[in-house]
């Protein structure tokens, strides 16, 4: 079901299923999304916002009719508060066609869910102002519409994330997240798995668990803890300001946290969140749920949240080789996160 001005759009354009194509050098796989250069973009190319208004934007309050049907919505206090809906231009989509191998190089049909979550019905609030009650709506929006790309037999890897800003990918100004579900497990994922395994099957352990365990001992990078949940900039971070969020207790996907989890988090969340915004004025960040692979056997992953600061840009060397270069210590970065994330 689309709506009117949805189906007007599409009569403009036929919206083209986008292809995937595996680098046979590295194994990454690339999504080839040609219908998404039609996408409304809010920011000019030199990053700046361009004048978007409440009236004419699509995720504001009144204009849903400017969306796709909701899939979900929190109605707590009559008016909707967190909104999700499939994107109107998907990276990848429901009807993709499956993988077709050609003689020489792979491709896949890119079938996989793509939906969007804005997380406040006001143009211009962000999310370093959100309540702890409002952070809780909307991580248990995600882990619903989670466990419900979770079904999906075709999707093999589904990532949660958040551009916050221009210089980290966001097109839209208001304030939102996206939902990605792939048929694929990018290569990262596989990487950081076979780590986790191997350690585990040589120590009988979780690698995360053992590096949280070493972090709480060390109190160099630890910027807050509670019961259920430490943030930390991790020893080897890529980005200045990179931190995670990680459950305490062993845990490999999103769908694992309990109520009592995601209060922990929102409340966690909360502080950190407000120390990011204090790096400079208008900081741009990507924030990622690093999941497991879905029905991989055993349980070595551990679930955590990436939150990356747009410090600097990614230049030559990290292209070519992805070494980055990082002019913050992460022990220095962790200092100013404990000055200036709120208690
Ligand atoms: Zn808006
Ligand atoms: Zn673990």
């Amino acid at each position: 079901m689309v709506s009117e001005w949805f189906e007007k759009k599409l009569s403009w354009d036929v919206i083209k299923l986008s292809e995937m194509r595996q680098n046979k050098l590295t194994g990454e796989w690339i999504i080839y999304a040609v219908n998404r250069k039609k996408r409304p973009y809010d920011f000019s190319k030199k990053m700046e916002p361009k004048k978007s208004s409440p009236h004419d934007c699509p995720f504001c309050k009144g204009n849903e009719d400017k969306t796709t049907d909701a899939l979900y919505e929190d109605r707590g206090n009559g008016e909707w508060s967190v909104r999700v809906f499939p994107n109107m231009f998907p990276a990848v989509d429901e009807n993709g066609k499956v993988e077709e191998a050609s003689s020489f190089y792979k491709t896949a049909g890119a079938r996989g869910r793509h939906e969007v979550l804005v997380d406040t019905p006001n143009h211009t609030q962000t999310i370093d102002t959100f309540t702890e009650g409002h952070l809780e709506k909307i991580f248990t929006a995600l882990q619903k519409r989670f466990s419900s790309f979770y079904e999906e037999e075709y999707i093999h890897y589904i990532q949660i994330f958040k551009n916050g800003g221009p210089e980290a990918g966001m097109s839209l100004s208001h304030s939102h997240w996206q939902i990605v579900g792939l048929p694929i497990v990018p290569n990262r994922i596989l990487t950081q798995e076979d780590a986790e395994k191997e350690y585990a099957q040589k120590n009988h352990g979780c690698l995360f668990c053992d590096m949280i365990k070493y972090e709480e001992e060390q109190q160099k990078r630890v910027v807050t803890e509670n019961e259920r949940f430490i943030a930390f900039t991790p020893f080897a971070s890529r980005f200045s300001y990179e931190l995670w969020i990680a459950p305490k207790r062993h845990i490999s996907t999103f769908i694992e946290l309990e109520e009592e989890d995601i209060k922990a988090l929102s409340h966690m969340f909360h502080k950190i969140i407000k120390g990011v915004s204090k790096i400079r004025e208008g900081i741009c960040y990507n924030i990622c749920f690093i999941d497991a692979q879905k029905g991989r056997e055993g349980d070595y992953y551990h679930w955590h949240i990436e939150i990356m600061p747009r410090v600097g840009g990614f230049a030559g060397l990290e292209f070519s080789t992805e070494t980055y270069i990082n002019s913050i210590l992460p022990e220095e970065a962790a200092d100013f996160y404990r000055e200036h994330c709120e208690e």
